[in-house]
């Protein structure tokens, strides 16, 4: 067994010593069965969030009316979910109610996709009824029951058969597929953050491309936030290079250079990305329609850092159709190569200025300052004390 899941097995004996059932469950246990790294394991049990409290010294309430309860131990946390059914579903997104359950198959049952339906016990026994693991092994995203009736109970579960399309390079069930296709506007039930997680890991995927496709063919983008009317910008956007793109920063820009949006701004604030993303997204634009190029233009590369810079460079390589490492690296290089990387390493100060130009402070103070600074990063002068101020003194500054 894997060292992630072995270190949780007390847990699971803990529980069945009170008499209870609990199992590995979810995408830990598809991982596992991919052989992908995992990190979280959770468990599912018959005992209910007041049994799991009693069980356990350690435990927090993160979701106790959907049966979640973290439970902590040895500095670790644990989320453990009562077996649960779900019914009712009139909103599209939310069950009218959770009912606990004692029954392990009657809590798979719920589960969005077979892959996602397996529980395996302390001694690595698969309680697999959907077939899960042939789905796996086959590398096919398959509803647990009939895909319409799935989609229509929770709509963001369209978004999640494609980000797992990108994640896992799964194909999706042809069913599933036109189910999607059919049932695309249910997607206006759900709250923009849902979609945005599973967009932006759809977007981070290694087969987005891949997935990109069916969201266009299926007529699913049309209800994502600012795109309906995208359609091409999306097929230019899926043309692109993107396989080993996986910064999300880096893939909203380069899809919104291929967007016609009035206002970036606006069109990010939809999605409710965070505000310092949609700010280095700006930023990232604005590199592009300079065409900043950051191997020859020192004060841009200092002032953008080395991070910001080398994305940029990327992007503006792979709509140049160059090689976007290469650029990467070039950049970086250059970086390395400043004479300074930062201003605290300049070797003069606003007071070395007051001081030397016998003058009251004011705004002079940082215009001479930047001035030094590029001088410096030019190489006109070397980042030594004396040797600005006989420069200072040579340009007649002083
Ligand atoms: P990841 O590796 O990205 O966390 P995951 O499969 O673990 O993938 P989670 O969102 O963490 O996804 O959900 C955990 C489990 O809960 C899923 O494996 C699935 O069994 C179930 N689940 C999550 N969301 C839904 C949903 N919308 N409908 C039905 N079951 C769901
Ligand atoms: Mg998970």
């Amino acid at each position: 067994m894997n060292k992630t899941f072995l270190k949780a097995v007390p847990i699971l004996e803990k529980i069945e010593e009170a008499g209870f059932e609990a199992y590995f469950v979810g995408g830990s246990v598809r991982d596992y069965l991919l052989h992908k790294e995992i990190n979280d394991v959770d468990i599912a049990s018959s005992a209910t969030p007041l049994e799991i409290k009693s069980i356990f010294r350690k435990t927090v309430d993160v979701g106790i009316e959907h049966g979640t309860v973290l439970v902590l131990v040895n500095g670790e946390g644990y989320e453990i979910t009562t077996f649960r059914t779900e019914s009712g579903y009139s909103d599209f997104r939310r069950p009218d109610t959770v009912e606990f359950v004692r029954s392990l198959e009657d809590d798979l049952k719920r589960r969005d996709f077979t892959m996602n339906a397996i529980a395996m016990d302390k001694q690595c026994r698969l309680i697999d009824p959907f077939h899960g693991k042939k789905a796996i092994l086959e590398k096919r995203i398959v509803t647990v029951g009939e895909p319409g009736e799935r989609f229509r109970e929770d709509a963001l579960r369209m978004m999640r058969a494609l980000r797992f399309v990108s994640q896992l390079s799964f194909e999706l069930d042809a069913q599933a597929f036109e189910s999607l296709r059919k049932n695309s506007c249910l997607l206006e039930n759900i709250a923009v953050e849902r979609i945005y997680t599973e967009f932006e890991k759809l977007l981070m995927g290694k087969s987005k491309q891949k997935a990109l496709k069916l969201l266009t063919a299926s007529g699913l983008y049309t209800y994502l936030p600012g795109l309906a009317s995208q359609k091409e910008a999306l097929e230019r956007f899926q043309s692109l290079p993107l396989e080993k793109l996986t910064d999300p920063v880096v893939l909203w820009t380069l899809l919104l250079t291929e967007c016609y949006v009035d206002n970036i701004e606006t069109f990010l604030r939809k999605w409710k990305i965070p505000v310092k993303q949609i700010r280095e997204i700006q930023r990232l634009l604005i590199h592009i329609d300079n065409s900043s190029d950051f191997t020859k233009d020192r004060m841009a590369l200092f002032n953008a850092g080395v991070e910001e810079a080398v994305k940029a460079a990327r992007i503006i390589a792979i709509l140049g159709n160059e090689d976007g490492r290469k650029a990467e690296s070039s950049v970086y290089q250059a970086f390395q190569e400043l004479p300074i990387q930062s201003m605290i390493e300049l070797a003069v100060n606003g007071n070395d200025l007051i001081s030397w130009f016998d003058r009251r402070p004011g705004p002079w103070v940082k215009e001479e300052l930047m001035g030094i600074l590029e001088a410096v990063l030019n190489g006109e002068v070397r980042n030594r004390k004396e040797a600005v101020k006989e420069w200072l003194k040579h340009c007649k500054r002083m």
